[in-house]
């Protein structure tokens, strides 16, 4: 663990921290290699000044057809069919529009601020062959995408390259490696491609969360489930100044808000790039005070809040168009990616032990 990182890992890291010495020297040095290059590329953000997005490859592009072959014929044929088919672009996968829609904030974030380095940064982390990391760079150059750094972690686990990049999210298509992203604190979730196409937004990056066992602990999910909603909603209301404990997308939250702030400050909030939603199947009158109590006495603001009292959310989500989705139960993802919703799985809590209301044996698998 980096000497600047909380050691909580429920604790959401500060930006602000003063960095190991030895650590700014690299930095410093880094910067004037990459000064001295007069390139008019942006600079990647240092780490603890950025909000890290790490994405996998197959979040980023389409490889469902490459990923058929290294199952059906192995690895050999797969890097074989990799390399022949280098200079032809990936398809773009469940996590592109977001990435797309990071730069654009990106964007409006350097004509505000043109040497902050307060911004987007996004990692590609991949256990790819070497061998494949040539089509993977000539695809990122093929839609322009800003992505300098890569990390071929060569089958390992990405836990550490994740945490030494600070990441502040972490999208995969691997179910075992999120959930263990989410075990050591980091925000992660599995991404889904939409079953149809929903138009987005290329001016605004709009992000949708559930609350509970995502923006909030399960501790309110756990007395659904064990005692039904009658209790639950006497607990809510009898806890109703008692604010929830912190889920494990709360920190991401945080860190959009940060970004937010800084259109605020400049007079941007009706144009404001990046748009918050909160999407929970709470009713408002006799569960949603705590969860809105809550986002404040953390200091976070969420731009719209929707409380559905049970009702299916991918209807909803279909119009507020996000580009990412975050729930922890796989029906509530089945239901908006079916509808065109982008959505990612947070595999936490209590509701991984259960499908639609009843008891399973195993965890649901996102894949
Ligand atoms: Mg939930």
């Amino acid at each position: 663990m980096r000497p600047d990182q909380p050691a909580d890992p429920q604790t959401c890291r500060s930006a602000g921290v003063s960095a190991h010495s030895a650590d700014e020297k690299d930095w410093e040095a880094a910067k004037a290699f990459f000064d001295n290059l007069k390139t008019k590329k942006p600079r990647p953000p240092k780490p603890r000044f950025a909000v890290t997005i790490a994405v996998s490859s197959r979040t980023l592009f389409n490889m469902v057809h490459e990923r058929e072959i290294y199952e059906k014929e192995g690895m050999e044929k797969y890097v074989l069919y990799q390399v022949e088919h280098e200079n032809e672009p990936l398809k773009p996968g469940a996590a592109f529009p977001f990435v797309k829609a990071l730069m654009n904030v990106n964007s409006r974030l350097r004509d505000f601020y043109p040497d902050s380095e307060e911004l987007f940064d996004i990692v590609l982390m991949t256990n790819n062959h070497a061998q494949v990391g040539v089509r993977l760079i000539n695809s990122i150059n093929y839609y322009d995408l800003t992505i300098e750094r890569f990390c071929m972690t060569g089958g390992k686990s990405p836990i550490g390259y994740l945490k030494a990049y600070m990441t502040n999210l972490y999208l995969s298509k691997d179910a075992q490696k999120v959930t263990e992203a989410i075990e050591e604190g980091i925000a992660a979730a599995t991404m889904f491609m939409p079953d149809t196409e929903n138009e987005l937004s290329d001016t605004q990056l709009r992000v949708a969360f559930d609350g509970d066992a995502v923006l909030f602990s399960d501790e309110s999910e756990v007395i659904v489930k064990q005692h039904g909603l009658d209790t639950f909603f006497e607990h809510e209301k009898k806890f109703e100044n008692k604010p929830l404990a912190q889920g494990p997308l709360k920190c991401f939250l945080e860190a959009l808000g940060k970004l937010q702030r800084k259109f605020y400050v400049k007079n941007e909030r009706i144009n404001c790039p990046i748009r918050t939603f909160l999407v929970t199947a709470r009713s408002a009158a006799s569960s949603g005070a705590r969860v809105l109590k809550t986002l404040r006495s953390w200091g976070l603001e969420i731009d719209e809040a929707l409380f559905l009292a049970g009702a299916p959310k991918g209807p909803l989500l279909q119009k507020i168009k996000p580009h990412i989705y975050f729930d922890d139960q796989m029906f509530h993802i089945e239901g908006a990616k079916e509808l065109g919703t982008i959505s990612a799985h947070v595999p936490y809590g209590i509701g991984q032990k259960y499908h639609r209301g009843k008891l399973i044996e195993q965890p649901a698998k996102a894949e």
